[in-house]
């Protein structure tokens, strides 16, 4: 999955100093003249800017996207009681298929993604935005290697909640197997592992029923718990077939719209996902320029055609 797929690209900006600064040689010269010495302006100012700015300076600035995480954890945390007690309840639709008798009396389990639900990689998107970089597997690498993200606010303190209520505590992430043991330790430095194992991180083709969808792992989980509460950032951390177009996403939401906000928590990522890939209908093979303008044509401007 390309988790952190983004289109650069160069916004000239409208260089309004030269504007100004002619207004005041208007009594002089015709509009025409001012319009020819804007134009031979040597150096008309530019702005060099990156798709992944905004979104990148807001996850790691604004304070309202730490208040969204901790408000996303606090809902989490106020369902525990009533999932431990309610042995009906589940939030695995591959658990709710079967039947209840079946599951009632396993052990409770959580299951919650790892990057941008329970570690921040934010700086890792900083360094490709001050690089002027896209996506680049050889930079996860090394990022995930360096095991020093930071615990998105609100997880640690939810995982050791669920943790003293005796829920067993799960991570599916789409990391590579072999990213595992750098993942564990980063995970264990921020207090999201108490201890390094293999059973508790189900990385991508560990299995080779593994694959980017995570159903086959919600199932593998859900055969030996009950499954209390999925938390995630991406809809595939919820649901299968998240990789559809916005039409069917859509769709798909409204159809589980009881388990948003009680089973199903969304930690807000504005950084990359599954949403920007259905905007792009999941082909990368276009140049960034393509994209770039696949992306303008689905801004809804809500104008009034006129008649
Ligand atoms: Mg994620």
């Amino acid at each position: 999955m390309n988790r952190f797929l983004m289109n650069r690209f160069c916004l000239p900006v409208v260089a309004t100093g030269v504007f100004l600064s002619c207004a005041g040689c208007a009594q002089r010269a015709s509009d025409a003249e001012t319009m020819q010495t804007a134009q031979a302006a040597p150096s008309a100012p530019k702005v060099e800017t990156h798709a992944g700015l905004n979104s990148t300076l807001w996850v790691q600035t604004a304070v309202e996207a730490r208040v969204s995480s901790l408000q996303a954890y606090k809902l989490a945390s106020l369902q525990l009681d009533a999932a431990l007690k309610n042995k009906s309840w589940t939030a695995s639709t591959e658990q709710a298929a079967r039947p209840v008798k079946e599951w009632h009396r396993l052990p409770p389990a959580i299951l919650l993604d790892i990057d941008e639900t329970v570690l921040d990689n934010s700086p890792l998107q900083a360094r490709l935005v001050k690089k002027g970089m896209d996506y680049d597997s050889m930079e996860f690498g090394q990022w995930v290697y360096e095991a020093q993200a930071k615990a998105i606010p609100g997880s640690v303190a939810f995982v050791n909640a669920a943790r003293k209520k005796g829920i067993k505590i799960f991570y599916i992430s789409n990391r590579a197997r072999n990213e595992e043991a750098a993942t564990q330790k980063n995970m264990q430095r921020v207090g999201l592992l108490k201890t390094i194992s293999d059973d508790q991180v189900l990385s991508r083709f560990e299995k080779v029923s593994w694959q980017s969808d995570k159903t086959s792992r919600r199932r593998f989980i859900a055969d030996k718990y009950r499954v209390l509460m999925l938390v995630g950032d991406d809809f595939n951390d919820f649901v299968t077939g998240a990789k559809t177009s916005l039409e069917e996403r859509e769709k798909l939401m409204l159809r589980h719209q009881k388990m948003w906000g009680e089973k199903w928590i969304v930690i807000p990522n504005p950084l990359y996902g599954s949403w920007e890939g259905s905007v792009l209908d999941f082909n990368y093979e276009r140049t960034p320029d393509e994209q770039l303008k696949e992306k303008y044509s689905e801004l809804d401007t809500l104008e009034i055609p006129e008649p």
